[in-house]
């Protein structure tokens, strides 16, 4: 008979479901017209009523599960009695039929830390660049991402009313990642992904010295992981700060589940223990392969510019 399946894989396999219903929320929240959009630091930094819906669900959903879990979303939100109808209770028995790494066996519920971003993307949702939305639910374990979900609500929105729309990508260390296809950037090309609502000097400056063939502006750092495991684009850089630990965590476990790498403009890896600060100030560095080419080019002007 099969093993009891590990906390780790019953975690994962909840996240799976939890992110489905966020992005069924997200969905019905821009098909009822009424965004409620609030202003958190400026006006580019935006929340809207599918921030505040999902952050409660998937927040209430996993707290319910797993009591012991530290849980960090990226809303504050005031203390409310969550509906129940915001709770989903599934999970994926695709991902439990999965061995858990040797590694992972042991993990208590006490040793998580589960990263969430309710919608990344926020500027670009509410302003109909509906693709660009993701859902971010990170796992962290010993201060290192191991596993995550990132489900984009929107998937296939402009390819026809007989596509599937929405899809679930999800990933562990050590087992791989799923729900999408693997492909590798066109060869010799440095196509670069990059913000498209919080540029700056810096960041341009960056960019213009790792001699880009071509330049990606768009909205979400789960969207731009997205663009480096699909084979859109070869780098994601930012060197800027603005970027938080919900929105590198899940990305981070599933790029580097396929062979990837992601750190900060230095090169230092991130760290997702509940202690640790919540921006990365010292901006996003990320590739699928040649990691080496980028990180050696990118200028000592743009990483004295930016303390970790
Ligand atoms: P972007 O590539 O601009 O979509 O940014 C990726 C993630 O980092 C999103 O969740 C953004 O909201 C966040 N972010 C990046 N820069 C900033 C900033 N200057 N202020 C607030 N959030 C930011
Ligand atoms: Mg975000
Ligand atoms: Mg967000």
């Amino acid at each position: 008979s099969m093993a009891t399946p590990t906390l780790l894989m019953r975690v994962v396999a909840s996240a799976y479901s939890i992110a489905e219903k966020a992005a069924t929320i997200v969905r019905n929240v821009m098909a009822a017209g009424d965004l409620g959009i609030v202003e958190k630091s400026g006006a580019n930094d935006l929340q809207t009523k599918a921030d505040r819906l999902v952050q409660m669900s998937i927040c209430a959903s996993l707290a319910r599960k797993f009591p012991n879990v530290t849980i960090i979303g990226e809303e504050e939100l005031p203390p409310e009695e969550v509906n129940e109808e915001l709770i989903e209770d599934g999970h994926c028995e695709e991902i439990l039929k999965k061995a858990c790494p040797a590694q992972y066996t042991g993990i208590k519920e006490e040793e998580l830390v589960i990263w969430v971003d309710p919608l990344d993307g926020t500027k670009e949702y509410t302003e109909g660049l509906l693709d660009h939305v993701t859902v971010l639910i990170g796992i962290a374990y010993g201060g290192k991402a191991i596993a995550g979900v990132i489900n984009q609500p929107y998937y296939n929105y402009e390819a026809g009313a007989d596509a599937v729309l929405g899809r679930t990508i999800w990933g562990v260390l050590g087992i791989g990642a799923f729900g999408f296809q693997l492909t590798e950037a066109p060869a010799g090309k440095h196509i670069i992904v990059t913000t498209r609502s919080h540029s700056s000097t810096l960041v341009n400056d960056c960019i213009s010295a790792l001699n880009p063939d071509s330049i990606i502006r768009v909205g979400g750092a789960g969207n731009k992981i997205i663009q480096l495991i699909e084979g859109k684009a070869s780098a994601y850089v930012f060197a800027s700060p603005g970027c938080k630990k919900w929105d590198t965590c899940a990305p981070e476990a599933i790029l580097h589940a396929v062979g990837g790498k992601i750190t900060d403009i230095h090169g230092n890896s991130f760290q997702y223990n509940k202690e640790v600060k919540h921006m990365n100030s010292a901006g996003v560095l990320a590739t699928l392969r040649n990691y080496d080419y980028y990180a050696s080019r990118i200028p000592n002007t743009v990483k004295q510019s930016l303390v970790p």
